[in-house]
C-alpha cells in the first residue's frame, strides 16, 4: 500500500519551501512543562538534575537529565534514554516512572544518567522529527545537524564515562504508518511502502553487538507485563528478518541511532505498540520500566 503525502513534488526530495509549509501545519498538543518538567522537579530530592542544554525553537525548551548523585566509579554506568522521538510517549514517561519506582534501588549496582525527553519539542507537537524535518535518531553523528542529538552528545563525551548498558524507549505506533512513514518518504522523493506495525512489544538491537541472551532477558521481563509482538508472515517485524522472538537488529551506529550513542557494550531499543486493543497509558508505561528491569536484572 502506497501513500500520498499532501507536501511536496512526487519523486522531489522537499525543498526548504516544503519544510516551512510542513512546520506551519505543526501545532502544539500538549506542555513538556507540565507533563514532564514538574516529574524532573520532583525527584530532584533524590537525583542531580543537570541541564545539559536548550532548544531554541519558537520558544525555549531546556534540556534536562537526572544522574546519580552518589556517583561510584566502582560500579558500572547506565544510560537510559527516553522520548528521541517526543511523541513517542511512554518512553518519556517509561524513564520518569523507572527512576521514580526502581532508581534507588537500582543504584546499589549502577551509576545511573536518564534522558527523559530528549526531543521536547516533538513531544508538544507529537512528531518524529525537529522542526528542520530533521529526525534527532537519524542524528547521532559527528556535525549533527539535529540539536537534540549534538546537545546530548556533547553532554556524554565531557561526563567522559564508559556505558555499560545503554536502553533507548520507543514506540511503534499507527501513526508510523499514516504521517511519518509517508512523510519521511515525501521529504526524500521516495515512494512509501507501508509495512506492518507490529501488535506487541519488540526490541531493536545492535548488528554489531546484538547480545541475544540480554535481549531475551528483557523480552521475559517484559512478557510479565505485556504481549511480545509476534513476527509477520514472512518471520519479519517492521521489514527487518526476526532474530529471535520479539527481536530484530539495526545496525545503530551506522544508521545515526540513539542506540549507537556510546560505546556501552549492551545496547537495545525498546518498541511499544501504544495502539493496541489492549494498551492503557500506564501499561505501556509498565512495559518500558519492565524493560529496564529485565536488562538491568541481567547485568547486576
Ligand atoms: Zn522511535
Amino acid at each position: 500500500m502506497t501513500t500520498i503525502y499532501p507536501i511536496g513534488e512526487p519523486g522531489q526530495p522537499w525543498l526548504e519551501k516544503h519544510k516551512q509549509a510542513w512546520l506551519k501545519l505543526q501545532t502544539t498538543k500538549r506542555c513538556y512543562q507540565d507533563d514532564v518538567i514538574t516529574q524532573i522537579e520532583a525527584l530532584k530530592d533524590q537525583f542531580d538534575c543537570v541541564e545539559y542544554g536548550q532548544l531554541g525553537y519558537d520558544k525555549i525548551f531546556p534540556l534536562f537529565l537526572l544522574k546519580s548523585k552518589s556517583w561510584d566509579n566502582q560500579k558500572p554506568c547506565v544510560l537510559i534514554t527516553g522520548g528521541v522521538h517526543g511523541y513517542e510517549t511512554s518512553g518519556v514517561h517509561g524513564a520518569l516512572a523507572f527512576l521514580s519506582r526502581d532508581g534507588k534501588a537500582y543504584e546499589q549496582h549502577f551509576n545511573l544518567v536518564v534522558v527523559p525527553c530528549v526531543s521536547p519539542w516533538g513531544y508538544e507537537t507529537i512528531n518524529r522529527w525537529n522542526p528542520m524535518a530533521i529526525d534527532p535518531n537519524r542524528s547521532f553523528y559527528k556535525n549533527s545537524p539535529a540539536p537534540e542529538s549534538a546537545l546530548l552528545q556533547e553532554y556524554l563525551e565531557k561526563l567522559g564515562v564508559e556505558f555499560l548498558v545503554h536502553v533507548d524507549l520507543h514506540e511503534t505506533t499507527d501513526t508510523d504508518n499514516s504521517e511519518f512513514r509517508p512523510a519521511l518518504a515525501a521529504r526524500d522523493g521516495k515512494t512509501n511502502q507501508n509495512w506492518n506495525i507490529p501488535d506487541g512489544f519488540y526490541l531493536v538491537g545492535h548488528t554489531q553487538k546484538p547480545q541475544p541472551d540480554f535481549q531475551k532477558a528483557i523480552i521475559a521481563q517484559v512478557r510479565k507485563v505485556t504481549h511480545i509482538a509476534p513476527a509477520d508472515n514472512e518471520n519479519k517485524l517492521i521489514g527487518v528478518e526476526l532474530e529471535q522472538e520479539g527481536v530484530i537488529n539495526y545496525d545503530g551506529t551506522k544508521l545515526g541511532l540513539c542506540m549507537g550513542l556510546t560505546n556501552a557494550p549492551f545496547v537495545t531499543t525498546t518498541e511499544v505498540y501504544p495502539d493496541s486493543k489492549t494498551a492503557t497509558p500506564e501499561n505501556c508505561i509498565d512495559g518500558q520500566v519492565a524493560a529496564i528491569q529485565g536488562a538491568l536484572n541481567f547485568l547486576k
